[in-house]
């Protein structure tokens, strides 16, 4: 049977995986969430320390889909999505951190963006026309789509960035691969991107017209692939030890895929949220009330995040009890259920520039201003077994704080970003006018 998606504000909306993926959100401002999460079946635990991360990741999409895609067309998507590594970094002998940034853009946002772009692709390429991807960008989620849907037939890519709003080498991973990914430069800020592209949404005609689909951080297909990597984590430890995963936080993707993994049977010990000053769900679980506000500036910029979006999804999640022929759990128990086994901390800047050179003197080993939130979080809890931080991006891509911390050239410039420092940058300017950007748009 294929899985049919449901929307957190209303269960009864249910849609197959095509309508889920290409429209992102229900009509109901919900999330999509799949319908029946269960345990992976015990041929998978007969062998899974033994498959490669592609195959991992085919048979855990495989079990959550159902049958919407035949093996023969899912295997290679899922395989050609993730052909990079996410390997363990042993830092002690407690202590190990996730490298998720061997993809393409230097951060784990690959896993996602990559799965979806070919997903897509793949759900649209019998309808005869072509798929227009629009999405506003304040840095790293551009770059990840950008390269994702780089010569994914049947898809064209439309991404609005704020001129002046991005690192030079953020816009270089814009700006550069041309062919199908058309790069525009707003005179104006991160705000007035999203505008143009709600804009281009609200047109109903213009929308069907151009067969428009948003690739936004919501998309559960970008949910699915990152759950692979925790299987891929806890298969590189010795057999029987449960990792307790420390996530560093914002929209909180990633931690809900992690307790995606452990709803399809992943024995974790537990999750820590770490976040830096933006610091709403850790106030939360601390025992105060929910509250999202404006978000505050950062050295650890992709976690400023003041009304995390997929807080939803946890909390359907924690709803969903261990017997899937028993009832939800309601909303109030769910919340409890969180707060008693997701634990929250938040740092610093101050302290998080302390981490990374505390780490870079006991060990050489430099981590990006997004991975020393998680470390800080990491020192800061007890748990038997193996600790796991996951490091969300390459050091490289933050070189002016790292640079601040441990000096000229001690982090390398991977060649993937050192190569597009001469390539030059190609992008239409665009006024922010929602009348100018709907002309230009078609
Ligand atoms: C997006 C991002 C995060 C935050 O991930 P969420 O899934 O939004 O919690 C952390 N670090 C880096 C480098 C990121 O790009």
């Amino acid at each position: 049977m294929p899985t049919q998606f449901y929307s957190t504000n209303d269960r009864s909306n249910v849609q197959p995986l095509k309508e889920a993926v290409l429209r992102s959100l229900p009509a109901d401002r919900g999330l999509y969430m799949p319908e029946e999460i269960t345990p992976l079946p015990a041929s998978f635990w007969e062998s899974w320390r033994d498959l490669s991360l592609g195959e991992l990741g085919f048979q855990v999409t495989r079990h959550l889909l159902g049958d919407a895609i035949p093996d023969e067309d899912l295997r290679p998507l899922v395989e050609e999505a993730i052909n990079f590594p996410a390997p363990l970094y042993q830092l002690t002998d407690k202590l190990s951190v996730l490298e998720l940034f061997h993809g393409p853009t230097l951060a784990f946002k690959d896993f996602g963006a990559r799965f979806m772009a070919r997903l897509m692709g793949y759900l649209t390429k019998d309808d005869g026309r072509e798929l227009t991807v629009l999405v506003a960008t304040s840095g790293d989620t551009g770059g990840a789509v950008a390269s994702a849907f780089h010569n994914v037939p049947g898809t064209k890519v439309v991404i609005l960035y704020p001129k002046g709003g991005v690192s030079d080498l953020q816009e270089k991973q814009l700006t550069t691969l041309g062919g199908n990914i058309t790069a525009l430069e707003v005179s104006g800020t991160f705000d007035d991107c999203q505008r143009l592209v709600k804009a281009a949404f609200s047109d109903r005609e213009l929308s069907e017209r151009l067969n428009l689909t948003s690739a936004n951080s919501i998309n559960i297909s970008r949910l699915i692939p990152q759950s692979f990597y925790y299987f891929e984590a806890a298969r590189q430890l010795p057999e029987g030890i449960k990792p307790t995963f420390i996530v560093p936080s914002g929209n909180f993707g990633n931690l809900t895929a992690g307790l995606l993994a452990q709803r399809l049977g992943l024995p974790i010990e537990k999750f820590v949220a770490a976040t830096n000053t933006n610091d709403v769900v850790p106030r939360y679980l601390l025992g105060g009330t929910y509250e999202p506000r404006p978000s505050v500036a950062t050295i650890s910029n992709a976690m400023d995040v003041g009304a995390p979006s997929n807080f939803a999804r946890m909390v359907d999640l924690f709803a969903r009890p261990a017997n899937p022929a028993a009832e939800k759990l309601t909303e109030a128990d769910a919340l409890d259920e969180m707060s008693a086994h997701l634990q929250g901390l938040a740092y610093t800047d101050t302290a998080t520039r302390h981490a990374i050179r505390e780490v870079w003197e006991n060990h050489r080993y430099a981590l990006c201003p997004h991975t020393a939130v998680a470390y800080l979080a990491a020192k800061d809890i007890e748990t038997p077994g193996h600790k796991i931080i996951l490091s969300t991006a390459h050091p490289a891509k933050f070189l002016p704080t790292m640079e601040e911390e441990l000096g000229p050239g001690t982090v390398p410039i991977p060649e993937r970003l050192a190569c597009l420092t001469d390539i030059p940058k190609v992008a239409e300017s665009m006024e922010p006018d929602e009348a100018v950007f709907l002309t230009w748009l078609g």
